[in-house]
This record gives C-alpha cells, structure tokens and sequence, in this order.
C-alpha cells in the first residue's frame, strides 16, 4: 500500500512527500480509507507507530473537502497531555502546509488571553487537553455544535489521569451525529465501555 492508493488529495500527498515519509504505516494503510468513509474507528495502537497521521491526515483531507459555512471548529482532537497535544498541532500544522485551514492549540499553562484571541479569530480545529477546553467553554468562548469529527486519543491515558469525567462531558456538549475516532494502548474493560459509550459500529484496528 501507498500513499498514493490511499485517496488524500495532492495538497497533502505533497506534504508528506516533502517530509521523506515514504510508505504509510500499518496503523496509516488500515485507518485511513476507514476514517474517509466516515467509520467510526477503535485504534488499538501505541505511540511511535504512526497513529498520529493514521487520524490527522484523513481528518485534513475531510476539512480540506467540506464547506466550511463559518469558521466554527469542526475536528476538536482530545490528548490527556500537552505535550501530546503540542506535538499533536505540530504533525497537523506540517501535513496541513498548504492547505488552508485554522488551528487552536487549547492547553493548560498557558494564556487564557492568546487562546481567547484565537477562537475569537475562528478556527476549523480544536486540538486540546480536556480540562483547558471545559475552561473556555465555560467561559463562553467555544461553540461545539458544528464538530463532525472527534479524536479521543491515547485514551487509556485519560482513565490514568482521571480526565474520563471530563471527556464524557466534552462528549455530552457535542453533536449525536459525528465520526468518532479512538485510541489506546491498551483495551481494558474500561476502555471497552468508554468506546461502547462513544463509537458507533466502528471497525476496529490493532496493530
Ligand atoms: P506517532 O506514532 O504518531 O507518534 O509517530 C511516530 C513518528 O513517526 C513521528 O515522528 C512521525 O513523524 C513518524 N511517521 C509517521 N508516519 C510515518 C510514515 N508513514 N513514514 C515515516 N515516518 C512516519
């Protein structure tokens, strides 16, 4: 399989190109034509295997292809950390080069200020840790009710730092009617009830 045969457009072909990646990874040739149908899809993967791109850059390609009415966040990404998030908004910012879209990174530590100013801006992403972005929807700065796509990542993370409350939260604020993507290391019993509670017949991939 190549990035060729995987149906992302020449805008992000040429990206990745650019970045000396020559063939998808396993989690990439399995996720990818899944996530571009619009399947739910239940991510059984480590870090290190290249599940950051198996999710961001069929999220690119659904951006990149839809109509954006208003620029009202229409991908939110959950990472239990910001230092996943950060590298997270790094990946999104290198295979999004030269397509054209708008990206919040929403993590603690930093100014509520700079954040606001962002959102206020508009933006098409929402790539954050869960706590940062109850804040600033708390704080009225966040509207969540034109997200078609959910990243849940490295979610047997979240049950470690007892973020899982938060997530249901996040979850409950948005739309009935979206694609749901979630990974883990592991699928503890846990894990397995949270991806019943949030996925919708997804095709499940470990690799
Ligand atoms: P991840 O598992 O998403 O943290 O990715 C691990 C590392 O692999 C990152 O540094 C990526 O830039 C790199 N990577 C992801 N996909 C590929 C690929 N298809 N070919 C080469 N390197 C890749």
């Amino acid at each position: 399989m190549t990035f060729d045969e995987l149906g992302l457009s020449p805008e992000i072909l040429q990206a990745i190109s650019e970045l000396g990646y020559a063939d998808p990874t396993p989690i990439q040739a399995q996720a990818i034509p899944f996530v571009l149908m619009g399947r739910d899809v239940l991510g059984c993967a480590q870090t290190g295997t290249g599940k950051t791109a198996s999710f961001t850059l069929p999220m690119l390609e659904i951006l990149h292809n839809g109509r954006a009415r208003a620029r009202m966040p229409r991908s939110l990404i959950l990472e239990p950390t910001r230092e996943l998030a950060t590298q997270v908004a790094e990946n999104f910012e290198k295979y999004g080069k030269y397509i054209n879209l708008s990206m919040a990174l929403l993590i603690g530590g930093e100014s509520f200020a700079d954040q606001e100013k962002k959102l206020d801006r508009g933006v098409d992403v929402l790539i954050a840790t869960p706590g940062r972005l109850i804040d600033l929807f708390e704080r009225g700065k966040i509207l969540m009710s034109d997200v078609k796509t959910l990243v849940i990542d490295e979610a047997d993370r979240m049950l470690d730092m007892g973020f899982i409350p938060d997530v249901e939260r996040i979850v409950s604020l948005l739309p009935k009617l979206r694609q749901t993507l979630f990974f883990s290391a592991t699928m503890a019993s846990e894990i397995r009830r949270l991806a019943d509670a949030f996925l919708m017949n997804p095709k499940e991939i470990t690799v």
